[in-house]
């Protein structure tokens, strides 16, 4: 199999299929699949207190505080070695500022953001069939609402450093994860 970059970020909506993209490409190249939705909902399975803070805000489609997810990254890139993927994070333009400096002393820096596009019609769908707390119509609208006020704002970001990458996130699962692997090399 042919490799690819090992240092990635993915970006887009809810339901565009980041976390399944992952999951995939992680699992066939090695990587460290780091998803603060997953680590965040691993606090609140544990009722940590971690967890307990983050539930309700995650229930009503909020993004939790930058403090909060910028520590679990933090934690997680500074305790690994290879390479990793970064999905779901950074979701403010403040998290991606303060992702840069630990980066830059890890001398890890990001090689490729991933941007999977998808219509509002073809994300709901996915996302209602999905069944998840923080999945229903009207939480589901309001992180979407959240995606184009504070995390849209990182295309550009990314773009103006030259690592962007848009895949069209239609199709069958492996079609995409095609497509992902075929810019990525
Ligand atoms: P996800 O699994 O990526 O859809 O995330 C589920 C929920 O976890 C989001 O709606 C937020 O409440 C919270 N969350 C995940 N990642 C972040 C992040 N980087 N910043 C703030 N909140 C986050």
């Amino acid at each position: 199999m042919k490799s690819i970059k090992q240092r990635l970020l993915f970006l887009g909506p809810p339901g565009a299929g980041k976390g399944t993209q992952a999951e995939r490409l992680c699992a066939s190249h090695g990587l460290m699949h780091l998803s603060t939705g997953d680590l965040l909902r691993a606090e609140v399975a544990a009722n940590s207190p971690l967890g307990q803070e983050a539930a309700a805000v995650m229930n009503r489609g909020e993004l939790v505080s930058d403090d909060l997810v910028l520590a679990i990254v933090e934690k997680q890139l500074t305790t690994q070695s290879g390479g990793w993927l970064l999905d779901g994070f950074p979701r403010t333009v403040i998290q991606a500022e303060a992702l840069e400096p630990i980066l830059e002393q890890l001398k890890q820096p990001i090689q490729a953001v991933v941007l999977l596009e998808l219509n509002d019609a073809a994300l709901i769908q996915r996302l209602l069939s999905r069944g998840r707390t923080d999945d229903n119509e009207s939480v589901i609208r309001h992180r979407l609402e959240v995606y184009r006020k504070k995390t849209a704002p990182l295309i550009d970001h990314y773009r103006q450093q030259g690592l962007l990458e848009t895949v069209e996130a239609h199709g069958s699962i492996e079609a995409i994860t095609s497509s992902i692997e075929a810019v990525l090399c």
